[in-house]
Parts: C-alpha cells; sequence; structure tokens
C-alpha cells in the first residue's frame, strides 16, 4: 500500500469552494466574509481530522459537508428543548417559564412604542420604575420597590450603596456560593464592603454580632440558605432578633432570599420556603430576590424595603448600569398581576407545574409508555421525584411518576435524544433512562413520543448492543 506523504493535498483552498458553482449559488447572498470565515472555520476542522489519520473527503462531500456548516450557522443557536429532568426551574434549561399573560406583554412593549418612561397625565418624562412599584408594593407590604436586571446585581448595588469601604456583618454559614460562579464573599468584594464573619458555619448566636459591632459597621446581611441544608447541632438568630440589633444600632438589615417566594409552598407537601412578605414583616430595611425562581416570571432582581433607602438606591449610578429592559418590566408586571388577582397557581407555568396532580402525570406517562410498548421499546411507568431547582427548597421534591424506558445503553441513549429536534434532556436512574412529564408542557407530549420512537425504537441506538 502506498504511504500518502500529503495526506492534505486533496484539501480545496477556500477559493476553491467559494468558486464552486453550488456556493456560487445561494449561499453567497451572505455577508460575505461571514461565509468566508466559515469556509476557512470547516477547512480548519477538516484538516485536523486528516492529520488525525481520517482520509480526505471528495469535493462533493466537503462541499456538502460546508453548505451544511453555513446553513446551521444561520439558524438561532438558542432553541426549544424538552425538558424532562423534572427539574422545574432548571438554570442551565433557562429557569422559569413565562405565562402568556406575560410573553403577550413582553410581545407587546418591544412591537409599538410605550409609555416606559413617560407620564401620560404630565405629557413629559416618567420613571420606568414606576410600573413594577405599585404592584411590588401592594403584593409584599413593603413601602417601596425597585427592579433590576438579577439578583446578583441587586446585591452589588445595595452592598455599594450602603457599605462600600465600610463592613458588612454576615454569618460564617451565609458565605455561600449559590452556583453559576456566584459566591457571597465575591459579591462583596466587587462591591468593595469588607466582610466581617460573625459564628461559625453550623452556629451563630446574636452575641457574635454583638461582639463584631465597630465604628465601621455599616450593614448585616443575611443570605437564604437557598440551594443547601445545614441540619443537625444548628442554631442562627431570628429575623426579629436580627432586626431590632439592626434598629438599635441604626444599621440595615438586608436578607437576600434568592428565590422570593410570593406564595406558601407548604401547601404543596413541601417545606416552608420564606416569603417575601415575611420578611418585610419582620421589619427587614432591603428583601432581594430573583424574579425567575419561584417568583415565576422574567430574569430580574427585586428589591423591596424602606422608602428612603430604595430611594437612595434609585440614585446609585449603578442602578443606571443595571438597568432593566421595557420586555422584562412588561412581563413582570403582568407576571405580578397573575398574583394580585389570585391566578397564579393556574397561570404561571411554575406554579402550574409544582401543583401538577400525581394521577395527571400518571395518565400522559401511560399513553406514551403504550404507545412504546407497542413499537417495543420496553418501558414502564414508575414512581420518583421531581425537584424545584433553581436554588429553592434544598432536599424538598415532589412525587411524580417516571416514564423509564430500559435501554442497553443509558448514556448513549441520553446523548441521542439530546441530538433530536428538538433534543430531549432526559435521566438515568438506576441504569435506567427515565423522563419526568412533570416539565414537559402537556402540547409537547405527541413530539416526545414521536421522537423517543424514532431515537430508541428498532433503528436508533436503543436497539443496538
Ligand atoms: C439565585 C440566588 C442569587 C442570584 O440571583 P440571580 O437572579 O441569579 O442573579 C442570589 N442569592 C441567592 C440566595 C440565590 O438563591
Amino acid at each position: 500500500m502506498d504511504i500518502d506523504l500529503n495526506p492534505l493535498k486533496n484539501l480545496p483552498s477556500v477559493d476553491a469552494l467559494l468558486n464552486d458553482p453550488s456556493l456560487q449559488g445561494s449561499l453567497l447572498k451572505n455577508e460575505r466574509p461571514y461565509v468566508v470565515s466559515l469556509v476557512r472555520e470547516y477547512l480548519d476542522f477538516l484538516r485536523k481530522r486528516i492529520k488525525g489519520g481520517v482520509t480526505c473527503p471528495s469535493l462533493e462531500e466537503i462541499v456538502a459537508g460546508v453548505t451544511a456548516h453555513i446553513n446551521a450557522s444561520l439558524q438561532p443557536s438558542l432553541f426549544p428543548v424538552i425538558n424532562g429532568t423534572g427539574v422545574i426551574i432548571h438554570t442551565n434549561l433557562g429557569r422559569a417559564l413565562l405565562s402568556e399573560e406575560s410573553l403577550a406583554a413582553m410581545r407587546r412593549a418591544g412591537q409599538t412604542y410605550n409609555n416606559l418612561e413617560y407620564s401620560l397625565e404630565k405629557g413629559q418624562r416618567g420613571s420606568r420604575y414606576d410600573h413594577a412599584t405599585r404592584l411590588l408594593r401592594l403584593l409584599t407590604g413593603a413601602e417601596d420597590a425597585l427592579v433590576v436586571n438579577n439578583n446578583a446585581g441587586a446585591l452589588v448595588l445595595v452592598l455599594s450603596a450602603f457599605a462600600k469601604g465600610r463592613e458588612t456583618l454576615i454569618s460564617r454559614a451565609h458565605l455561600v456560593e449559590i452556583g453559576g460562579g456566584f459566591r457571597v464573599p465575591d459579591i462583596m468584594a466587587q462591591s468593595g464592603s469588607r466582610l466581617v464573619e460573625v459564628g461559625t458555619t453550623n452556629r451563630t448566636y446574636l452575641r457574635d454580632y454583638q461582639q463584631a459591632l465597630r465604628e465601621e459597621t455599616a450593614l448585616i446581611f443575611r443570605v437564604h440558605a437557598s440551594n443547601f441544608l445545614i441540619t443537625g447541632f444548628t442554631t442562627e438568630p431570628s429575623l426579629d432578633e436580627l432586626v431590632r440589633l439592626g434598629r438599635e444600632q441604626g444599621l440595615p438589615v438586608v436578607y437576600d432570599l434568592g428565590s422570593g417566594a410570593l406564595l406558601d409552598t407548604t401547601g404543596y407537601g413541601l417545606a416552608r420556603e420564606p416569603l417575601v412578605q415575611d420578611s418585610v414583616a419582620a421589619g427587614v430595611d432591603l428583601t432581594c430576590f430573583s424574579g425567575d425562581k419561584l417568583l415565576g416570571g422574567p430574569q430580574a432582581g427585586i428589591i423591596v424595603g424602606r422608602q428612603p433607602l430604595i430611594a437612595q438606591l434609585r440614585r446609585h449610578p449603578l442602578t443606571r448600569a443595571l438597568r432593566v429592559d421595557k420586555t422584562t418590566l412588561a412581563a413582570l408586571q403582568a407576571t405580578l398581576l397573575h398574583y394580585v388577582r389570585g391566578e397564579a397557581e393556574q397561570k404561571i407555568p411554575v406554579w402550574q407545574m409544582i401543583g401538577m396532580k400525581v394521577n395527571e402525570i400518571e395518565a400522559r406517562a401511560t399513553r406514551i409508555v403504550e404507545a412504546l410498548k407497542q413499537q417495543g421499546i420496553p418501558s414502564a411507568v414508575v414512581e420518583g421525584f421531581s425537584a424545584i431547582g433553581g436554588g429553592s427548597l434544598p432536599g424538598q421534591s415532589l412525587p411524580t411518576r417516571l416514564i423509564s424506558v430500559a435501554v442497553p445503553n443509558p448514556s448513549a441513549s441520553t446523548r441521542q435524544l439530546r441530538s433530536a429536534s428538538p433534543p430531549v434532556i432526559a435521566r438515568i436512574e438506576d441504569d435506567r433512562l427515565v423522563l419526568d412529564l412533570r416539565t414537559v408542557l402537556p402540547q409537547q407530549d405527541e413530539t416526545l413520543q414521536v421522537i423517543l420512537n424514532d431515537e430508541l425504537g428498532e433503528s436508533g441506538v436503543g436497539s443496538r448492543k
């Protein structure tokens, strides 16, 4: 056998490919530098493969490959997936889904001019923040409210505004990492406040805070343990005690609730996630929470609390840098209106999913499993648990029914499902591939069933040994 001394010699040049009649057609209508860089990218990819021992494809194959590469890059890279994980607030899959009304509000806000920062009464400039303030005040009982881009931003803002160059007291139990690189000590450093750790990881007393008080103390900061549990030999001062200490010392008490539930989770057999209303009622000066966790709205950082403090935040230059978009405000307002109208559990997807009945999930799972069995795919409906996710209610789960499929190679099958259109994200449990319909929209059931048939059936990887 001849040894090919230059296996790359058959690789066409960029120009040769650009001059190929099939590329000369429709694809070159696109921005030329864009197409050129994609052709280069594809040739680099082939070069690497050929160097790695793969034989050089034919010109037709290369043209087909580069065409597919260009076509794929002309499509949005952000697209829908089917969430079969049963994790309701799944950060990697986009967190909270929005209600129909919120989506419509976002569309309206983007489609036409609006009164975002315009007072129709006075015929002059108004404030974008007014659109959410009134509802947030009514719902939480707070004197005032401010909405910024996300909760991490809200915390940087609050700490910068009230504790820059001074000290913030925080329990060692609250020096946490929330996920996605969000760490309380880093946020503190970023805002220019000095962190003063008090107490221990498992036990912090009021006297620990009292002993740490100094001239430089600016703030008492408390973080809700939103994604982990410290159990056993633990203690921490109550919110009331911290608030009393703050009042005595003239120091604002700030509570980062993380999820920020407005509805009681105990009605669903879950532990009690602290309510925003309770924090406000306890007298906490500023309470911060996300818009897209248990609230079930768009990504936002919501700060509610005492009027003079909120007014100070509103004037802070960082507020401009963390400004929320009109579509966010529109969706947030629509979401908050669901709570005001007492229809949150019916209209907000996060709460619909939390409240979904097991027998409803079971009936849907059974329909799909029956269809899979007819195709010879060994599957069953089994008991399991869904998670809230998104740093809410750690260790808490909701009973559910899972579609469980016995496949020879579960991890190969989950990969196969991820490559479907739309991609399906499944879980592996006890060496079986499982899907939880709690987080699959009912209107996706049919598509899901077709994908499972195609990918796990006769011709799919599921049947390969
Ligand atoms: C999620 C979370 C944050 C971060 O909120 P984002 O809206 O993601 O910026 C901060 N603190 C706590 C306790 C959280 O759970």
